[in-house]
């Protein structure tokens, strides 16, 4: 029994688990992966207070690290069910039940899928969706990446570190990208844009060959030769679980207000999984802080 569960183990779960901590919560983290969540992904953050340019599975080690040192407890499982009215609140994981008496959601997001023909099929032999993990199977090769966001824009500019070329195909003509990695990448000379332009499907029979892009603004098609797709369209909430538990909005984002609370008493979000303005690292470690002093209050009231 703990005073505090914390569902996932990304900077928002990890700064709660802190914070928590070091207010004497008997506090459990439980985490379905690698701690750190989608800092795992980023080989460089350049926008994290205090660190000019930092690893993201350096940052991740450091955060767990401080973690545990601080007394928290970690379990590894993925949370499948949670009963969260009343007291105790009971995450079901494959092996067995945790009871808390508060709890804080910081499960996060991960990629959306595009939903053309060829995506689920190549997936793994071209198509993928973390360029630092796949970047280096592309050395000297031509990519795609797909969407005009921070994270289409920041792992175009990654793979240039290994592609020849790295063509970024977007359905508008302005990137959502924030302007100084929109600079950077108007000046890589091995970064090209197809603007106003939908993938309509990845082509390639045992390993991509290209993608087959209609434009927007004719209705013309055409054939881009590529070996790799990356693909980032935007995230998902990891809100499956939640389904039913009134607490979500019809994306799925669990809805808090500025306090972190959901409409279930004891019960927080933090991060990403939230509807927040921003999802950055910072946000989520400071929503995660919040969220653990709201916790603490609620524990007093019991
Ligand atoms: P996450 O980091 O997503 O962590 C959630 C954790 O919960 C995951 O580890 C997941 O495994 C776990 N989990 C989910 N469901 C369950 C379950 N049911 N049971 C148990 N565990 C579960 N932000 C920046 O500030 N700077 C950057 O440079 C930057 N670069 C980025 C680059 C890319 C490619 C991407 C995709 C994102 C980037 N971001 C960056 C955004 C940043 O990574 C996220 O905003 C941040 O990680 C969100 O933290 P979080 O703790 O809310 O969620
Ligand atoms: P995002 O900001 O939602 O951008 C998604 C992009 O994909 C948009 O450009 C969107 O086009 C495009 N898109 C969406 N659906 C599409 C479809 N069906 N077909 C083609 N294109 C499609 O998502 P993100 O870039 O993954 O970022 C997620 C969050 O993480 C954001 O909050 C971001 O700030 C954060 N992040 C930060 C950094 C950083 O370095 N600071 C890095 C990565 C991520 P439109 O522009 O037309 O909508």
């Amino acid at each position: 029994m703990y005073d505090l569960a914390i569902v996932g183990g990304g900077p928002a779960g990890l700064a709660a688990g802190i914070y928590a901590a070091r207010a004497n919560l008997k506090t459990i983290i439980i985490e379905r992966g690698l701690h750190g969540g989608q800092m795992q992904n980023t080989l460089d953050i350049e926008n994290y207070p205090g660190f000019e340019n930092v690893g993201g599975p350096e940052l991740s080690e450091q955060m767990y690290n401080q973690a545990l040192k601080v007394g928290v407890e970690w379990k590894f499982g993925e949370v499948q069910a949670a009963q969260l009215e009343g007291q105790p609140k009971t995450l079901q994981l494959r092996d067995g039940v945790i009871e808390a008496n508060s709890v804080i959601l910081a499960t996060g997001a991960k990629p959306r899928r595009l939903g053309v023909p060829g995506e689920t099929e190549l997936a793994g032999r071209g198509v993928s969706y973390c360029a630092t993990c796949d970047g280096a199977f592309f050395e000297d090769l031509d990519v795609i990446v797909i969407g005009g966001g921070d994270s289409a824009v920041k792992e175009a500019l990654f793979l240039t570190r290994y592609a020849k070329t790295v063509t970024i195909v977007h359905r508008r003509d302005t990137l959502r990208a924030e302007a100084i990695l929109q600079d950077r990448a108007y000046g890589n000379p091995k970064i090209r844009f197809v603007w106003n332009s939908q993938v309509e499907r990845i082509e390639g029979d045992s390993k991509v060959s290209g993608v087959l892009v209609r434009s927007i603004k004719d209705n013309s098609a055409r054939v881009l030769p590529a070996s790799g797709v990356f693909i980032y369209v935007g995230v998902k909430p990891c809100s499956d679980f939640l389904m039913g538990s009134g607490i979500l909005d019809e994306q799925g984002y669990i809805i808090t207000g500025a306090d972190m609370a959901t409409s279930i008493p004891g019960v927080y979000a933090a991060g990403d999984v939230r509807t927040t303005p921003l999802r950055q690292i910072v946000s989520a470690a400071g929503d995660g802080a919040v969220a653990a002093m709201y916790a603490y209050q609620y524990l007093e009231t019991l």
